[in-house]
């Protein structure tokens, strides 16, 4: 089918750009069965991608306007079964998880008043890599309710694949901003699907260690944690090492894969296939969050490795086809054409969809013109490998010992714990298919699954119908949530961990020209502890504390819409 935006006239081309002939998305049925289809629903907060750091800061909402053009261009809306504009996180909601008082904070600093409020800033550490913006609460409300929603459609059965590309801010703290993170979506992602889900595996893929996320469920046993990232010691965020493993009951429940500069594809998918594999054989996950930073594709502004699109997006492809609901969240990214292809590939992938290597038409072609328009351009090979398969191999056996831990226990991992929902709900109002859920207890979240199996089992097509419509019970519930009433939490609680050399150094990027991410000397001191989950999570680690633990722990433990751009948005590609 010829489209408009293919006409033949040099001048009708958008931008007067010839790009020669391009196509539409095409299913492909050979990878993807129709009796397998899983239901995707897409959530994109209505202009989140219209936000600013600020014109020289790397972090460019804009990468998120791009990639909605490319997947709408692409026609994936076609063939993604809901699109959704969610609404934005409340206060409360955002209180699931951040302290109070940083919430506050962030509700009513503005580039206006920051001068006044510069010793909350100081205090929240929103200086340097997280500066005041312009409706900034606004946009970590959009980005934190996305993947909320997100999170309540998977627990309500009503999709199988969630996507916010939007989210996955994975440095935020309990109650400060780190490495252009404010709220931390993720965690607030993990607590609503905890309400259903018996054990949630996290799976992060950005360059960079995933340690809000991992500090917050350190000592959980329900959710298991697995970052994949760049480890010098002094990359940021400066943790992140193979012996960082998980506390107390969440010991044995976090893995660390500190990998080099330079990684290429094929090291890259060995490693991750090879951890992935063996932690889902082990943990079971009834849930799985998959953060997609686009920092450690090759030639990213801040990354250092070599990754392809493609390989990035077979991570995706691979933890897809475990077929266990998934949330898929975006993450860095700072070289934002290679972001919005990448995440617009990965979309098509999690849709089964087929997409041309050349891009769709759209207003936004001028980003598109280096590489011809491409959808995969050559971005490996520009930085020396740093790995060898020695080194890989390395952290495969020593992830392979650490997860013996969960398989050759009578763990309290691998039963269904129930979770306290009494406790939970208490002070909320319930209707008659609430208290079901709860009579259910923990296998409420795995009757989900088969529900949500058995309907894809008898999918139709893409005439099938689903309920979708039907209002979620968490939603219900939400809108009737007490606010918490814990006011200010103990400081440190959430504070990311000091490195060996008691530095809290962020990447060297002096060389780039741009303002450094690294952040400055803290005079204030930074623990080491662990964050205990609070709420619903601390909740059910308590629950468990009264169980036999000592098997898991005893003995030889191993250690340790389109619009035209502005000139603002356009980005200053440093990388190479
Ligand atoms: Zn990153």
């Amino acid at each position: 089918m010829v489209r408009a935006s293919q006409a033949t006239t040099f001048s009708a081309s958008a931008y007067f750009d010839d790009r020669g002939a391009h196509g539409t998305a095409q299913p492909i049925s050979e990878r993807v069965l129709p009796h397998s289809r899983p239901i995707v629903s897409y959530f994109f907060p209505k202009g989140v991608g219209e936000f600013h750091y600020g014109e020289r800061h790397p972090m460019k909402p804009h990468r998120l306007t791009l990639t909605n053009a490319l997947v709408m261009g692409y026609g994936l809306d076609k063939q993604i079964h809901h699109m959704y504009n969610p609404r934005p996180a409340t206060q409360e909601e955002l209180e699931m998880y951040h302290d109070h008082d940083y919430v506050e904070f962030l509700s009513r600093v503005t580039p206006n008043n920051q001068l006044e409020m510069r010793h909350l800033i100081d205090t929240f550490n929103c200086v340097e890599d997280c500066p005041i913006f312009s409706e900034m609460y606004e946009f970590c409300r959009m980005y934190a309710g996305a993947s909320l929603a997100g999170a309540r459609k998977l627990c309500a059965g009503t999709c199988d694949t969630a996507i916010n590309w939007s989210g996955g801010l994975h440095h935020a703290k309990r109650g400060e901003a780190s490495g252009f993170c404010y709220v931390n979506d993720i965690v607030l992602a993990i607590l609503e699907l905890l309400r259903y889900h018996p054990r949630v595996l996290y799976i992060d893929i950005d360059i960079h260690h995933g340690d809000g996320v991992e500090l917050a469920f350190y000592h959980s046993n329900r959710v298991m944690t697995v970052s994949f990232h760049k480890y010098t010691g002094e990359f940021f965020p400066g943790t992140g090492k193979l012996d960082d493993n998980g506390a107390n009951l969440g010991k044995h429940f976090c893995l660390n894969v500190p990998l080099q500069d330079g990684i290429d594809d094929e090291m890259y998918l060995t490693v991750f296939k090879t951890v992935i594999e063996d932690t889902v054989t082990a943990f079971h996950p009834t849930s799985i969050v998959l953060q997609c930073g686009a920092d450690s594709l090759g030639c990213d502004r801040l990354g250092a490795f070599n990754l392809s699109i493609a390989a990035h997006g077979e991570c995706v492809n691979f933890v897809r086809k475990f077929n266990v609901p998934l949330l898929v969240l975006g993450g860095g990214g700072y070289t934002i054409k290679n972001v919005s292809r990448c995440w617009t590939y990965e979309t098509a992938v999690l849709v089964g969809a087929d997409i041309p290597d050349e891009l769709p038409a759209t207003v936004y072609d001028p980003f598109f013109r280096d590489s011809q328009w491409k959808l995969h351009p050559p971005l490996t090979g520009r930085v020396e490998n740093q790995n060898s398969p020695a080194s890989l191999q390395k952290i495969t056996v020593s992830i392979r010992n650490k997860l013996r831990y969960l398989q050759g226990a009578p763990s309290v991992a691998m039963q269904e714990i129930p979770p306290d929902l009494e406790g939970l709900l208490a002070d909320e109002e319930k209707n008659p298919e609430e208290k079901d859920e709860e009579r259910g207890t923990a296998f409420a979240g795995e009757g989900r699954i088969d529900r949500s199996m058995a309907r894809n089992e008898y999918f139709d097509g893409d005439n099938d119908v689903d309920q979708d419509d039907v209002p979620t019970l968490s939603c219900a519930r939400r809108s009737v949530r007490r606010p918490r009433g814990s006011g200010r939490r103990a400081r440190g609680r959430g504070r990311g961990r000091a490195n060996l050399n008691g530095r809290d150094d962020g990447e060297d990027v002096e060389e780039s020209g741009v303002p450094s991410t690294t952040k400055p000397p803290k005079t204030r001191n930074r623990t080491r502890s662990r964050a205990k989950p609070r709420g619903r999570v601390a909740e059910k680690d308590k629950d468990m504390e009264d169980m036999d633990v000592d098997n898991v722990d005893g003995g030889g433990e191993p250690e340790s819409g389109l619009e035209p751009m502005t000139p603002v948005d356009i980005d200053i590609d440093i990388a190479v």
